[in-house]
């Protein structure tokens, strides 16, 4: 389909023009991974909260004229979330809505694989810290392993492409994971991505200290599985530097968000679960989107409220200033 150019982009006080959108779908999850949620006796929203299905395609209906053509769906787990290829069919049928991605632990995704991919899926990103059990349960301290390697098999049988794979490196922890997901990465055809471990914990137990950098996983995997080369071919605004095995065989990204924060070319902005909007995945505050969605704003009150949360986005995040202060939501309840 030819999609005229946007109107009017939505562009913020540093001209970041903003066409990614990250909608969170639930805030429950079926596992407890430590740096984003408690251990136990979480509270989750309830069910009257959350924003429909007809709710959030609403407001990405008022944005793509804007230029949203981006969207993530993620949550919480969003395939907790009742019949999400529903949703998924929906989005896909908005105009201008290009390219659409789910971020999932995989847990549910060899029973909803096929559905997915019928909706319109095609892009996916497994979250996986360890490919050892045991330290896949030290983190998210459930079960679990054995069906998220289904998942990415069953995924990659339907016909996803591209499946990438989402690490988490945390010092004192992943380090024994780098070696083995390289070698994941060159016989799985899977892209691995290192993220760099964030202060968005819900026990506010982050500490500089646990971050595994970025640059010291490129060179333990230089050093012992070969030469790896930038890619240079994705968009400036990917949050992950990609590299490739010199072979050809394998491919790895870090998404450096501690160590060399790319907020300058960021182009994104969160709808949370319970419908509030976030410019920023570091804000301190939020626009409630829910109460115009379920009022009779009309669409023009829709968009200029977008604008004018945009308009106080931060120029980057602090994580790196001694006056950094967390989010009040850990990350399952903002959407990752
Ligand atoms: N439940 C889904 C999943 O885990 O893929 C989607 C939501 S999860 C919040 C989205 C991504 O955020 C996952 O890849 C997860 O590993 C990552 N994440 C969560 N907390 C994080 C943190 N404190 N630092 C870095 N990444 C984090
Ligand atoms: Fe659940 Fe994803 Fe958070 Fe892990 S990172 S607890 S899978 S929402």
């Amino acid at each position: 389909m030819n999609v005229p150019a946007p109107i009017a982009p939505l562009v913020d006080q540093f001209g970041r023009v903003h066409n990614n959108l990250r909608i969170s779908v639930t805030d429950r999850c079926n596992i407890r991974c430590f740096y984003c949620m408690p251990a136990d006796k979480v509270q989750f929203l309830p069910r009257k909260d959350l924003l429909t299905f007809e709710e959030i395609s609403r407001f990405v209906a008022v944005m793509a004229p804007f230029g949203v053509n981006k969207l993530r769906l993620t949550g919480g787990e969003p395939l907790v979330r009742n019949d999400l290829p529903t949703l998924v069919a929906m989005l896909v049928a908005i105009p201008g809505i290009e390219d659409i991605s789910l971020t999932t632990n995989g847990i549910l995704l060899a029973e909803q694989a096929q559905a997915l991919y019928d909706a319109g899926l095609r892009r996916l990103n497994v979250s996986l810290d360890a490919l050892d059990p045991q330290k896949f349960h030290e983190i998210t301290r459930r079960e679990g392993y054995e069906q998220v390697l289904a998942g990415i098999e069953a995924a990659r049988n339907v016909g996803f492409d591209p499946i990438k794979i989402n690490a988490v490196s945390i010092r004192g922890m992943t380090e024994s994971e780098i070696v083995p997901f390289g070698h994941f990465a060159r016989e799985s055809g899977c892209e691995v991505r290192f993220i760099e471990y964030m202060p968005l914990d819900a026990d506010n137990r982050w500490e500089r200290d646990k971050v595994l950098f970025a640059s010291e996983i490129i060179d333990v995997l230089r050093r012992e599985i070969g030469p790896l080369n930038p890619m240079g071919t994705q968009s400036p605004h990917a949050p992950a530097t990609d590299y490739e095995f010199a072979d050809g065989r394998g491919k790895i990204g870090v998404i450096p968000s501690v160590s060399q924060p790319f907020c300058d070319q960021c182009n994104r902005f969160r709808l949370t679960a319970d419908g509030k909007l976030r410019n920023c995945l570091f804000s301190l505050d939020e626009t409630d989107i829910k109460q115009l969605l379920r009022s009779d704003a009309g669409d023009s009150v829709i968009e200029q409220t977008v604008r004018d949360s945009l308009a106080q986005k931060w120029v980057g995040h602090q994580i790196n200033s001694a006056d950094f202060v967390q989010p009040g939501r850990p990350m399952h309840s903002i959407g990752g």
